[in-house]
């Protein structure tokens, strides 16, 4: 298997062993200390044409922030950073900046990209242990404290896209509730993510701080259910903003797949990061042990497998349809999980599941070859005939995609989606069908990423604001 190059010249990351961290879900990654970080931001050229700023979705002003950090000035590099972002140490952790900000990184062209993410991380968590401590400015933007009468905004969700639109709205002025399904805020970032790579303590932490802009979460209320958009309206808000995300799993139809021991990455994940199934006697539990398999080759694939290591399974394995190339998880994650002794089996499908006695016993297995590449140039993978091979299995967990749920739209009248079950809204301000509901997030593109999510949620609210003035 090809060794993953992880950016040699970046100062490193101190991290917890392979061996010791397949034991526990404490954060793998320990962070920067203050001269890390400032060794590391001296490699920053503060190039005048910025091209790391294009590459990210908010538009961080990164080469001033590291200029912050180069000073000495954590807070003031927490302010610039904290002006484009609400969810800093949330992005410092799990955006795939080698896709984003660091692959435009003039030092990249030498294969010695800045290390952004880790510096990101490194401001939002010195932030966070100075307002701890009283020491820092613990709202760097000052909450405006809300008008009586101000117009009112219903957000529907509370992922990255909800929470950058609540967010945004409360610092203009607006008085936003969160209408939130889960029992807890955050979306993926409290029940996707494991705790191992974002601690959870982190997600209430900037939930919190939108607490303090005076944003109110209401959970346990899912909106087509518990009440309707229609609803929310009439309940007197002027807007409606839906960020429910794609969490809808998808499953092969393969025979097999109703066997105990099946489940979908979501199910998986959610047992154990918000029902702490991990935990002795955990009243939502898990099956533990034995051989696992993850179908899958993308972050959510890496996080279910990694999972299942903690969790104390004899092996595990990540069945990829395609080969390493074409692996869609951060590199990161990927090199994690191989350290952490994750097996990888590439070009093969499961094509059947084996039970007995009505539980997971085995898989039957298809090797597969790449064909020529379409025209996004992606190749095809074909199944080579007379290539089953069986694999023992006790579980097989499903990470092949999530789609919208349909619920918003079955109960809201005149709200279009396309054929993907995605709500269909403008990209650049989130409007949808429907006057006076806007929306973004996973639930207008399908699975994506977090500041993606962000990203749209901070447009909506721009234009919910612009909208709302103009029927003053
Ligand atoms: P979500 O985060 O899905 O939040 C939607 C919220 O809406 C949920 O809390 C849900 O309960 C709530 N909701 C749904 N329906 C209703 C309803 N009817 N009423 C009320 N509430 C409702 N991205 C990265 O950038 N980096 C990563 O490392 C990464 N790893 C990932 C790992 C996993 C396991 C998963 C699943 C995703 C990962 N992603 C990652 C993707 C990223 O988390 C998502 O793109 C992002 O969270 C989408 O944000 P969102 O606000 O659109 O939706
Ligand atoms: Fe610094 Fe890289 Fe941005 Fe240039 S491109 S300013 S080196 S982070």
């Amino acid at each position: 298997m090809a060794k993953i190059n992880l950016d040699p010249k970046k100062t490193p990351m101190p991290e917890q062993s392979a061996q010791v961290r397949r034991t526990n879900f404490s954060e793998v990654a320990q962070g920067y200390d203050l001269a890390a970080a400032i060794s590391e931001a001296n490699r920053c050229l503060n190039c005048p044409d910025m091209p790391c700023v294009s590459g990210c979705p908010v538009n961080v002003s990164i080469p001033e922030f590291i200029g912050k950090i180069k000073s000495g000035d954590i807070e003031g590099a927490y302010r610039v950073i904290s002006h484009a972002s609400c969810l800093p140490a949330v992005c410092g952790r799990v955006c795939p900046q080698e896709s984003q900000c660091e692959a435009r990184c003039k030092r990249g062209i030498r294969g010695e990209t800045v290390a952004i993410g880790r510096l990101e991380r490194f401001a939002a968590d010195v932030h966070a242990e100075n307002a701890n401590t009283e020491c820092g400015t613990k709202n760097p933007q000052s909450p405006p404290k809300v008008p009586d009468g101000a117009p009112r905004v219903a957000i529907i969700g509370s992922g990255p896209s909800g929470l950058a639109c609540a967010g945004d709205l409360a610092k203009m002025g607006y008085t936003v509730s969160v209408f939130e399904a889960l029992h807890t805020v955050g979306g993926v970032l409290s029940y996707g993510i494991p705790e191992f790579r974002l601690p959870k303590s982190i997600v209430k932490r900037e939930a919190d701080e939108l607490r303090a802009l005076g944003v109110e979460f209401n959970t346990n209320v899912i909106i087509g259910k518990t009440l309707g958009v229609d609803e929310l309206f009439e309940m007197g808000y002027a807007a409606v903003f839906i960020g429910t995300g794609a969490g809808l799993p998808t499953f092969m139809g393969i025979p097999g797949e109703g066997l105990c021991g099946v489940y979908s990455a979501n199910e998986f994940l959610t047992r154990v990061n918000l029902m702490g199934a991990y935990r002795e006697g955990a009243a939502t539990p898990v099956m533990r042990g034995g051989n696992v398999a993850v179908v899958g080759g993308g972050n959510v694939a890496m996080d279910a497998a990694r999972c299942a290591v903690r969790l104390g399974a004899s092996r595990v394995y990540i069945i990829y349809r395609r080969s390493e190339a074409e692996l869609p998880a951060r590199r990161e994650e990927i090199h994690h999980a191989m350290e952490e002794g994750v097996e990888f089996i590439f070009l093969a499908s499961p094509a059947e599941i084996i039970g007995e006695g009505g539980y997971v016993k085995a898989a039957r297995c298809v090797q597969m070859e790449l064909g020529e590449p379409d025209a996004r140039g992606r190749r095809a993978p074909h199944p080579i005939p007379g290539s089953e091979f069986e694999l023992p299995l006790d579980t097989v967990i499903m990470a092949i995609g999530t789609s919208p749920n349909p619920l918003i739209k079955l109960t809201t009248e005149g709200l279009d989606t396309n054929a993907r079950g995605c709500i269909v809204a403008d990209g650049e301000t989130g409007k949808t069908s429907r006057e006076g509901i806007f929306s973004g997030g996973d639930a207008v593109t399908g699975a994506a990423t977090v500041i993606s999510a962000m990203g749209a949620g901070k447009r909506a609210a721009a234009a919910i604001d612009e909208y709302i003035k103009s029927k003053a």
